[in-house]
C-alpha cells in the first residue's frame, strides 16, 4: 500500500498545474492518468498570455523543440458574412500543441507519475480514501477532465448536463497544402454561427492546421461541421479536402455547470468541475487557476482539515469566477428567441468596436483579468 497526503486523477493542464504548485512544499503527491504521456486531447490549442506567467514558462525553452505560435490578432465574421480583422502589436494569444504542451506541463511537475493508470476505485477507510485499492490518501484532487469519474462519484451525470458539444481536427499540412492554406498563423480565423450558440475556427499553428467547430446545440453539431468544412472549401481558405474524420468532445461552461466542487476531502478541478469560459469555451486557463487554487488551499489548510479545505477552495473559486452564473449577455442570450439572436449578430458582428472591446478583449482574452499571483 502506498501513502500520500494528496493524490490527483487526471494529469491534464489542471492536474499537473495543482501538482506542479505543491512541489517542494512536503506533501507527498501522486498524480495517475489512464492514457500515457504524450496523449492528445480535443483541443483548438490557443492559450492565453497568464497561462504563460501563472506557470512560468519560459517561452524561449518552450520553443524550443515545439510548436509555438504567436497570435497577433483575429479574423471574426458571421459564418460567410464580413470579416473584421482585428490586429494587435504584440502577442495576446499562443497556439500550441496540446500532445507536446501538457506533456511539458506533466513532465516538470515534480510528482511521481503514474501513466496508463485509470481509476478503478475510490473507497473511504477511516479518514483516507482508498484508491484502486494501492493508494492511501487524505486528499483526492479530481482532474479527470469532463468525464471525470471522481466527479461521477459526487453525483455529475454528465449526459444530463448542458454541454459544448465539439469537434476538431489537426493535422500537419504538406508542402501543397501549405501553399492551398490561406489562413495566416499570426491571425486565427472565427466562424460565429449566425444563432450565436456556437462558433467554428481555423487556427494554423506554424505547419498544422486545426479546424474545428463548437455548440451548446448538440444535435446541430453535424450540420453546422458539414458547414464549415464547405464554406473553407468554397472560400479557399482551405482549398484542399480535410484529411481525415474529426474527433468529438463536449464540456462544461462555467454557469451551466452545477457539480458538486468539494467536500469529504475531495476537490474538483478544471472541466471535472465545469469552469471553461462561458462565451470563449477557453478552458485550458480555468484548468490551470483551478489546479493552482486547489493547491493554495491545501498549502493554506493542509490535508488533514477537510471542512476548511472545502471552504477556502470554493471561496477561492467564486471569488476568482464570480458566482456560477453565466455573464449577464449570455444568460439574456439563452432565453432571447433564436431569430432576435440572428439579427442582432448580423449586426454586431460588422461593428469593429464590438470585434475588439466586447468579442476578442472581454469574451476570449479575458483581458480585465490579471494573471493570478500567489
Ligand atoms: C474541440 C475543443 C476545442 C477546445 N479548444 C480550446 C482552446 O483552444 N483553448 C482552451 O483554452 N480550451 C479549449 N478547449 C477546452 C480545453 O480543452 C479543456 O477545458 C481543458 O483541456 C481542460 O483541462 P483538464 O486538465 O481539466 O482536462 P483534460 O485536459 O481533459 O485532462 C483530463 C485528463 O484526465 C484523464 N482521465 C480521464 N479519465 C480518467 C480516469 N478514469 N482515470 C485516470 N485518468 C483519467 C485523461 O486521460 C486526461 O489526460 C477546447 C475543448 C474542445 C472539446
Amino acid at each position: 500500500m502506498d501513502a500520500c497526503d494528496v493524490l490527483i486523477v487526471g494529469a491534464g493542464p489542471a492536474g499537473s498545474s495543482c501538482a506542479w504548485k505543491l512541489r517542494d512544499s512536503g506533501l507527498t503527491t501522486v498524480i495517475l492518468d489512464r492514457h500515457s504521456f504524450p496523449r492528445d486531447k480535443v483541443c483548438g490549442g490557443w492559450i492565453t498570455p497568464p497561462v504563460i506567467g501563472e506557470l512560468e514558462i519560459d517561452l524561449a525553452e518552450y520553443s524550443r523543440n515545439r510548436v509555438l505560435q504567436p497570435i497577433c490578432g483575429f479574423r471574426t465574421s458571421r459564418m460567410g458574412g464580413r470579416e473584421i480583422e482585428t490586429g494587435y502589436d504584440q502577442p495576446i494569444s499562443y497556439g500550441i500543441r496540446r500532445c507536446e504542451f501538457d506533456d511539458f506541463l506533466l513532465k516538470r511537475c515534480g510528482a511521481p507519475i503514474y501513466e496508463g493508470m485509470a481509476l478503478g476505485s475510490l473507497e473511504q477507510s477511516g479518514d483516507r480514501w482508498l484508491i484502486n485499492g494501492q493508494f492511501k490518501t487524505r486528499v483526492v484532487v479530481g482532474a479527470g477532465g469532463h468525464f471525470c469519474p471522481v466527479a461521477r462519484l459526487r453525483g455529475a451525470n454528465a449526459r444530463r448536463e448542458i454541454a459544448v458539444a465539439a469537434q476538431e481536427i489537426e493535422f500537419e499540412m504538406t508542402e501543397r497544402q501549405s501553399k492551398e492554406c490561406s489562413i495566416q498563423g499570426e491571425t486565427p480565423e472565427l466562424y460565429f454561427c449566425p444563432d450565436m450558440k456556437g462558433y467554428g475556427w481555423c487556427v494554423r499553428k506554424k505547419n498544422f492546421l486545426n479546424v474545428g467547430l463548437g455548440r451548446l446545440d448538440p444535435r446541430e453539431l453535424p450540420r453546422y461541421v458539414a458547414g464549415l468544412i464547405d464554406f473553407l472549401k468554397r472560400t479557399r481558405k482551405v482549398a484542399f479536402t480535410i484529411p481525415w474524420k474529426m474527433l468529438g468532445h463536449s464540456y462544461l461552461l462555467y454557469g451551466y455547470a452545477e457539480r458538486n466542487v468539494a467536500g469529504d476531502g475531495i476537490l474538483l478541478i478544471g472541466d471535472a468541475a465545469g469552469l471553461a469560459y462561458s462565451q470563449s469555451g477557453e478552458g485550458i486557463r480555468p484548468a490551470i487557476e483551478s489546479g493552482l487554487l486547489a493547491a493554495k488551499a491545501i498549502l493554506a489548510v493542509g490535508a488533514k482539515n477537510k471542512i476548511e479545505l472545502s471552504d477556502r477552495y470554493l471561496g477561492s473559486l467564486q471569488e476568482r469566477f464570480g458566482t456560477s452564473q453565466a455573464e449577464w449577455i449570455s444568460s439574456i442570450g439563452r432565453h432571447l428567441p433564436t431569430w432576435l439572436l440572428r439579427s442582432a449578430s448580423r449586426f454586431l458582428m460588422v461593428n469593429p468596436w464590438f470585434s475588439r472591446r466586447v468579442l476578442l478583449e472581454r469574451w476570449f482574452l479575458h483581458r480585465d483579468e490579471a494573471a493570478l499571483t500567489f
